[in-house]
């Protein structure tokens, strides 16, 4: 099997104060579900999307008076902002003027030569990235008679197509997606991308359904690329709360060591030996870890018969014992603690380990 590097090799596209490409970190998107143009909901659903780590959040910008909206939405939010535009130049030169701090729209799909020279010097003139979304659904009629149906091949050839209308134009700052909603379809056009170009990746995998089966769906996929070295930011699709996208995401780059000052959660898979509620507790200790901005193991067991010794790789932790939980840290118990608080004195020591992180 081929592996890349392709993460680290491309080329660093600046969004805001971030930057996208160029280093192993894989930052993390979402999108509003509120109309744009309502202001108020949708500055709402960003400081929403923030609190839960959201970096970079993108507006669906269907309407002219969407695209009016941007300069006061950004005068309240705090992460880079995102305008999505399909085809047309002038609500793309508005959001630019009023602040998007990137564009989502195809240069091949504007039109005329001058109106897509015109949004090229516009990104150009405020220092801002247009992503090329490329999506297999959408694929142009010339590509699909080529190939017949959506392939990889016909995908990177509609991103080539794109990438070279933006470089003739001394254009470079791109960032490119290759969305399918088919899974193994998605991984070859994302791994195929890699190969043809070193502009970063911006991962997804469209319609990937509802908070469960979406999950599961965009982990497969996505997961298989991130192992690759493949994607510089994501957004995974759900039909649900886009909170629940970030906190998905921020579980995928924990699982491969990509998300920088997160607190993780060990839990036991249950069994008969169990003590405690063990169930409600991890959801409990996850949610709390969410705000947790530092690389605390936690470790929540049903029982103390394997107990510490088995998580000793645990910054701190909790096992169930009868009527009791024992406190431990580092594989040693420190402490019992009345099964009612148990939970409580948990969270008073993951919160002295983060101090500890955020004071060094
Ligand atoms: Fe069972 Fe105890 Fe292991 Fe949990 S920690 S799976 S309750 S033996």
């Amino acid at each position: 099997m081929t592996q890349f590097t392709h993460r680290k090799d491309t080329r660093p596209v600046k969004v805001g104060p971030l930057t996208i490409g160029g280093s192993d970190e894989v930052i993390m998107q979402s999108m509003t579900m509120s109309k744009t143009h309502d202001v108020e909901a949708t500055v709402a659903e960003i400081l929403r999307l923030e609190e839960a780590g959201c970096q970079i959040v993108r507006v669906a910008c269907p309407n002219m008076e969407d695209a009016e909206a941007i300069p006061e939405i950004k005068k309240r939010i705090n992460i880079p902002l995102v305008v999505d535009i399909h085809f047309d130049y002038k609500m793309a030169l508005k959001a630019i003027e009023g602040g998007a701090d990137k564009i989502r729209i195809n240069p091949g799909n504007i039109g005329r030569k001058e109106k897509v020279e015109a949004v090229v010097n516009a990104a150009k003139a405020k220092g801002i990235p247009i992503r090329i979304g490329v999506n297999a659904g959408s694929l142009e009629k010339r590509i699909l008679d080529k190939y017949g149906y959506p392939t990889a091949d016909g995908m990177v050839e509609s991103a080539l197509h794109h990438i070279k209308i933006l470089e003739d134009l001394g254009f470079y700052d791109i960032i490119v997606s290759m969305k399918a909603s088919d899974v193994h379809l998605a991984i070859e056009a994302y791994e195929k991308a890699a190969e043809a170009f070193d502009y970063p990746l911006h991962l997804g995998i469209t319609e990937s359904g509802t908070l469960f089966a979406g999950t599961v769906k965009s982990s497969a996929g996505l997961g298989v690329l991130l192992q690759k070295g493949i994607g510089n930011t994501m957004r995974i699709s759900l039909s649900a709360d886009p909170v629940e996208e970030i906190k998905v995401q921020k579980e995928l780059l924990k699982s491969f060591g990509l998300a920088a000052n997160a607190a993780t959660l060990v839990s036991c898979p249950t069994c008969g030996r169990i003590e405690i509620d063990l169930i409600s507790i991890a959801n409990e200790v996850e949610e709390y870890l969410q705000n947790i901005h530092a690389p605390i193991k936690v470790s929540v067991l049903g029982c103390a018969v394997n107990g510490p010794g088995e998580a000793k790789e645990a910054d701190i932790g909790i096992a169930g014992a009868r009527g009791e939980g024992l406190l431990f840290m580092k594989g040693k118990t420190i402490r019992k603690v009345p099964e009612e608080t148990m939970v409580e004195e948990l969270k008073i020591e993951i919160d002295k380990l983060a101090e500890a992180h955020y004071e060094k």
